[in-house]
């Protein structure tokens, strides 16, 4: 029996043809914009000691407690494949001897994150972030500077007509244990009434119950207290700072009161790009400040912010925005006869050095190559039969306007150089 065709891990996907072409035009783009702001390219390793994780997100939050990739390797160590690369990036600062001068450090990283969670549209267990972090940087400016860096891409994307930023403060340590001690004493009214979820998060971290999806949670939400009653005076100007250079930078911005964000190390600044083009998984970019978590990776106070962004999510906006990115048209080149193939290839050669995507197929006759050109969707054709060697010359035929002329072969690659 032959043996059967194998699939790819549920959650997993190939990313071929349009689906590839989006995800890099994503990438590139933000590499591009992420560049001009003068964060620097770093690549961490895709598996990590579980503990940078355990410890850089916090036990409690829902990535720690429900969705990593860990396991036990044959050396006998805990090693988990990165749910996201703050943590990543903030070990890396620390173990490279980064952390103690050269700050702040902008750092820019794009690559595969692993959760194990419900797969549905926009959601899949291996998927794809790309994101920044500003490393030692106490200033509102910097947070302000994030999400506008953030805003460009998608505008260069062309997509920030469809998103909303989102921004809220979870204050300074200080304004958090105010608003904790509130939002308990109101949630231990209406216990009863929280999910079994909400009703551990009420014990062990009641910020995240803001973040539950949960209808009767999220009904219980609206008459909850906000932070903005709790502020302390210098969280409130941190925020109010934040604000202003967002207006400044152009950045529209909604304040949401809800937004805690999932992992636990984040402080002051709290943010989310929302569409609603995307059903349920509806934030796009996400992020903020995380003034401890350099420190639990054992580096010195390193005050903090970035964000990350879903790859697969910014896609799906591309596609709804009929932006997918097109195949760049090629040039066919095409020996008819064996005495031609050797010249026609060094003409294949001298258009790719011109910067001309030329495509010349391994085999088959004048018909059959040309019927293959235009499947390509090729801009053009240089032909050379036995009669055009015996002059150096090509016909170039324009596949669009069916014209075909005459031209010397060194100035084939001139002609048609973009
Ligand atoms: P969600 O509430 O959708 O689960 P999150 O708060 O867990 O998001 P973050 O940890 O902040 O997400 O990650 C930043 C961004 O990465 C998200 O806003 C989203 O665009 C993307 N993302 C997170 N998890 C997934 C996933 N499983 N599949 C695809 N994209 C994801
Ligand atoms: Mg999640």
């Amino acid at each position: 029996m032959p043996p059967t065709a194998l699939q790819p891990v549920r959650g997993t996907r190939d990313l071929i043809g349009e689906e590839q072409r989006r995800h890099q035009r994503v990438v590139d783009t933000a590499r591009r914009i992420a560049a001009l702001y003068g964060f620097e390219e770093w690549a961490t390793p895709v598996f990590e000691d579980t503990r940078v994780f355990s410890r850089g997100l916090g036990d409690t939050s829902d990535v720690v407690s429900k969705e990593m990739y860990t396991f036990t390797d044959r050396g006998g160590d805990s090693i988990t494949l990165r749910p996201e690369n703050t943590a990543g990036v903030c070990r890396a600062l620390v173990s490279n001897g980064l952390a103690q001068a050269g700050l702040p450090r902008k750092v820019f990283y794009a690559g595969p994150m692993f959760r194990y969670e419900r797969p549905q549209k926009g959601r899949y267990r291996q998927f794809h972030q790309i994101g920044i972090e500003v490393l030692g940087a106490a200033e509102p400016l910097a947070d302000a500077e994030c999400i506008a860096c953030g805003w460009h891409i998608q505008q260069e994307l062309g997509i920030a007509e469809g998103t909303v930023l989102e921004v809220n403060t979870l204050g300074d340590a200080e304004s958090a244990a105010a608003y904790r001690a509130a939002l308990v004493a109101y949630f231990a009214g209406h216990k009863d009434r929280l999910s079994a979820d909400s009703q551990v998060r009420l014990e062990k971290n009641p910020l995240r119950i803001l973040d539950s999806k949960d209808a009767g949670d999220r009904a219980l939400l609206t008459e909850a207290p906000t932070i903005f009653e709790h502020l302390t005076p210098a969280a409130a100007a941190f925020f109010e700072a934040v604000t202003r250079h967002l207006d400044r930078f152009g950045v529209p911005a909604r304040r949401n009161p809800r937004i805690v964000r999932g992992l636990d190390y984040y402080s002051h600044t709290a943010f989310e790009f929302v569409t609603d083009r995307l059903g349920a998984q509806g934030t796009v970019m996400a992020g903020g400040r995380y003034d401890g978590l350099v420190e639990e990776m054992g580096g010195p106070p390193t005050p903090s912010v970035g964000w990350a962004a879903g790859v697969e999510r910014l896609a799906l906006l591309l596609e709804a925005g009929g932006l997918t990115p097109a195949v760049p048209r090629p040039v066919a080149v095409i020996p008819v006869g064996e005495a031609a193939e050797g010249p026609a290839l060094d003409v294949a050669q001298a258009l790719r050095r011109a910067g001309v995507v030329a495509e010349m197929a391994y085999k088959g006759n004048l018909k059959r190559r040309m019927e293959r050109a235009n499947r390509s969707g090729a801009l053009a054709a240089v032909i050379i039969g036995d009669a055009e060697l015996a002059e150096g010359v090509a016909q170039l035929r324009d596949l669009d306007a069916g014209t075909q002329e005459t031209v010397p072969l060194a100035e084939v690659p001139g002609r048609l150089a973009p």
